[in-house]
């Protein structure tokens, strides 16, 4: 009885944990990179409780910058965004958690710096819209076409965290 019990409740922590799983693609930009953001910006979701899942740094191409801005094609700022993103390298993440996407658009800070609260990322580090410092997916549905865009499948390691039952009740 108390085996069984032990074992359901175990299992039913590990549907919670599995559900709750959602993934953002979190971007420190050029200009992150250059300032030397990077430890201070994977240090604030490392510490609200999320789990890196990749990372690596990369200096991005046209293509793969179109195809991750795809949405943006006609904007007229188009040309300058593509200049800005590859001006030098990024550090591309995919952070793992619960409710990461919409998490990780408030610690960024409103996509113009000037309307960032202070405490975000943009909000403490940055000035203009086209040196605002780093990506975050939009939705739970860009968070998984951006991850899967930046990585290759093994590049996303899938392993457990050790603080999960003191981050998740
Ligand atoms: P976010 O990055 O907050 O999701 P968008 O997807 O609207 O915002 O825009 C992508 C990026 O393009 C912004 O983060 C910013 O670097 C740049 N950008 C957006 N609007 C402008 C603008 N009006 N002028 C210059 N760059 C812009």
């Amino acid at each position: 009885g108390a085996q069984v019990q032990h074992r359901a409740a175990t299992s039913s922590i590990q549907t919670q944990w599995t559900m709750a799983m959602e993934r953002s693609y979190i971007m420190i930009k050029p200009d992150g990179v250059q300032r030397g953001l990077v430890g201070e910006i994977i240090s604030r979701f490392e510490k609200r409780g999320y789990k890196l899942a990749a990372m690596k740094l990369k200096q991005a191409d046209e293509d793969l910058l179109k195809e991750h801005y795809r949405d943006l094609a006609s904007k007229p700022f188009f040309p300058k965004l593509m200049g800005y993103m590859l001006s030098g390298p990024v550090v591309c993440m995919c952070w793992e958690g619960k409710d990461v996407v919409a998490q990780g658009r408030k610690m960024l800070g409103a996509t113009n710096p000037l309307e960032s609260a202070p405490g975000t990322i943009r909000g403490d580090f940055s000035l203009d819209v086209g040196r605002n410092i780093c990506h975050g997916s939009d939705s739970v549905d860009s968070g998984k076409r951006e991850s899967e865009l930046w990585f290759s499948p093994a590049e996303i390691v899938d392993n457990e965290s050790a603080l999960k039952d003191w981050i998740y009740e």
